[in-house]
C-alpha cells in the first residue's frame, strides 16, 4: 500500500487470526492501519496505540496476551486499540522509507498535510468523539533504559497513570505531532517506554498496565506523593547531523562515540564527562529544545576534540543503534524535576537497573 493510499479501518471484534500474530505477519490479517472497538462492561473506552514504530513489538504483544486472557468474557471496560504502521512492522524497521514516522503525525503535527497525518487525525476524531477514560501508547527503544512512563501535563490524574506503570516518569514538550500530544488534551495519556523489543518482561509488565487500565473504574484519587515517583524532565534532544558519519569502535568518522555509551541512560553524569570524540574541530552535534519551546543551553564542549558535558545532566534512549539514531536522535538529556515542575538539585549519582 502506497503513503496516499493510507486507509483506516474500523473492526466491532477481534479480526480472525489477529490474536496469535507475530508483527511481521499483521498485514496478512489486517487490511492497514485500524481500528479495533471492543465493548467492555464499563462504556467509557480506554484508548491504546501500538506499533506506531514498526518494530516495536512489545504493544501489540502485550494487547494480544490481555484478549486471550480475557477469552470470549466481555472486557470490564470498552476497549479502543490502534494498530499502526503494520507495513513497517512487516519489515521488522520503525518507519518505512518515504513514510512520515507514525508518532509524529497526531494533531499539533508541523506535517498535518501528509498521508500519515489525516490517519492519525480520523483516529484521534474518532477516539475523541467516544471520551476516552484514559490513552496508553506503548513503545520500546533501543538502548539499556529501565522501564518508564513518559507525560505532557504534570497533573494528578496524568501522574496517577503513570504511576500505574512505574515510579520513573519523564516530563517533555518535545517533540511535537506526537499521540500523547493530542491525547492529553482530551484525557489523561501517557506513552510507556517498555525497554528492548522482543522481551517477555516488557510485554508482561504493558500487560499488566494494559488490564489495570480496563479493570479500575477511576484512577486513584489520592495525590501522587513526591517519594511515589522520580520525576525528569527532557530539557534538550541531541541530533546527529544527516551529513555526519558515527562510530562507536573508534573507527575514523565524524563522531567517534564511546563504546558503553548506551549505558549511560538514566545516571547522573556530572559536567566533564565524556561522549567520545570528534574527527574534526567543525564538527557539531545538534541540541534542539526539549522543553521551553525556543530556547537550550549549551550542553556540550568540544575542547581537544573531546565531546564533554558542560553540565550534569540525566539522558535517555542514548543507543548504539545507527537506525534509530538516523530517524530519531541520538539521545534525550533531561533533569530531576519536583512536583511543582521546578528543577530539582542533582542528587546523589546513582545508576538505575535496567
Ligand atoms: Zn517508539
Amino acid at each position: 500500500m502506497s503513503a496516499t493510499d493510507l486507509q483506516l479501518t474500523i473492526f466491532d471484534r477481534v479480526p480472525d487470526g489477529f490474536l496469535d500474530c507475530r508483527p511481521t505477519e499483521l498485514a496478512k490479517v489486517l487490511p492497514g492501519p485500524s481500528l479495533i472497538d471492543l465493548p467492555g462492561r464499563h462504556p467509557q473506552p480506554l484508548f491504546v496505540s501500538v506499533l506506531l514504530h514498526g518494530n516495536e513489538d512489545s504493544g501489540v504483544a502485550a494487547v494480544q496476551e490481555a484478549l486471550r486472557r480475557h477469552g470470549a468474557r466481555e472486557l470490564q471496560r470498552r476497549l479502543i486499540l490502534f494498530v499502526g504502521n503494520i507495513a513497517a512492522a512487516a519489515l521488522n524497521v520503525r518507519t518505512l522509507p518515504g513514510q512520515t514516522d507514525y508518532n509524529r503525525v497526531w494533531p499539533g503535527t508541523l506535517t498535518p498535510h501528509v498521508p500519515e497525518a489525516r490517519l492519525a487525525r480520523q483516529v484521534f476524531d474518532y477516539a475523541a468523539a467516544r471520551r476516552p477514560f484514559a490513552s496508553l501508547d506503548i513503545h520500546n527503544n533501543t538502548g539499556f533504559n529501565p522501564h518508564y512512563s513518559c507525560i505532557r501535563r504534570l497533573e494528578q490524574p496524568f501522574l496517577s497513570l503513570a504511576r500505574l506503570f512505574g515510579q520513573t516518569i519523564v516530563h517533555f514538550r518535545r517533540p511535537l505531532g506526537v499521540q500523547i500530544g493530542a491525547f492529553s488534551t482530551i484525557c489523561p495519556a501517557v506513552t510507556v517506554e517498555c525497554g528492548k523489543t522482543g522481551s517477555v518482561s516488557s510485554t508482561t509488565h504493558a500487560v499488566e498496565l494494559i488490564e489495570a487500565c480496563l479493570s479500575i473504574a477511576h484512577l486513584p484519587s489520592h495525590p501522587v506523593s513526591p517519594h511515589d515517583v522520580d520525576l525528569l524532565r527532557t530539557y534538550a534532544i541531541v541530533k546527529i547531523p544527516s551529513h555526519a558519519s558515527f562510530s562507536f569502535d573508534d573507527t575514523p568518522a565524524d563522531f567517534r562515540f564511546r563504546s558503553d555509551i548506551d549505558q549511560l541512560n538514566f545516571s547522573e553524569l556530572p559536567a566533564g564527562t565524556s561522549f567520545g570524540r570528534v574527527g574534526s574541530s567543525a564538527t557539531r552535534l545538534e541540541v534542539v529544545p526539549g522543553a521551553e519551546l525556543d530556547k537550550v543551553e549549551a550542553y556540550f564542549d568540544y575542547r581537544d576534540g573531546n565531546i564533554r558535558l558542560t553540565q550534569g545532566v540525566i539522558p535517555a534512549m542514548l543507543t548504539r543503534d545507527a537506525a534509530a539514531i538516523r530517524q530519531d536522535c541520538l539521545c534525550y538529556l533531561m533533569h530531576r524535576i519536583g512536583l511543582d515542575g521546578e528543577p530539582r538539585p542533582p542528587g546523589k549519582a546513582r545508576h538505575v537497573e535496567v
